[in-house]
């Protein structure tokens, strides 16, 4: 039998330094994670924690999706208080989120990363400082404004950026 699913898993322990890396070649874009976040922490419109980005690729006309958390992220708190994995793990439909303990090099969280080469965000603040990348692209950084909040300056298509300050 296969492992349960992030949104089929019952009460865990909850790890002692939570972490989460980000498989950008599994993420569809597809929002699910922003919004259960939103959902959860009962956020304002134009409001985010976590924001999907849509990044138009250098050169061409396809686009590389990107999840990005806000330092005021706190990982799930609420949900992991209970056991569970933070909203937006357990929102998404295809294990793109991978959240497990930190401290311990042998979890399955710390397994992942080495094997997969996760790597932090890199330059500027622009995510979490918890939160790991597979797939990072040495261009997606770069194209990235102010993070989470809205930025003109933004070269993203599916959020309206006039008028953001
Ligand atoms: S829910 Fe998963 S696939 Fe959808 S945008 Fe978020 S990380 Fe990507």
């Amino acid at each position: 039998m296969s492992d349960p699913l992030p949104w089929e898993r019952g009460p865990q322990p909850a790890p002692r330094e939570p972490g989460l890396s980000v498989d950008l070649r599994r993420c569809i874009g597809c929002h699910a994670c922003s919004i259960a976040c939103k959902t959860a922490h009962e956020l304002p419109l134009g409001e985010f924690r976590l924001r999907v980005r849509w990044l138009p690729r250098p050169g061409g006309n396809q686009l590389a999706f990107v999840p990005l958390f806000a330092e005021s992220c706190d990982l799930g708190a609420a949900a992991r208080a209970h056991g569970l994995a933070p909203e937006c793990v357990r929102a998404c439909p295809t294990e793109a989120l991978r959240y497990g303990e930190r401290a311990e090099e042998d979890s399955p969280l710390r397994r992942f990363e080495a094997a997969e080469q996760a790597q932090p965000f890199g330059g500027k603040a622009a995510t979490h400082a918890a939160i790991t990348y597979v797939g990072l692209e040495p261009w997606i950084p770069g194209a990235v404004g102010k993070g989470v909040p809205l930025d003109p300056s933004d070269p993203d298509p599916i959020y309206e950026q006039g008028g953001a300050s």
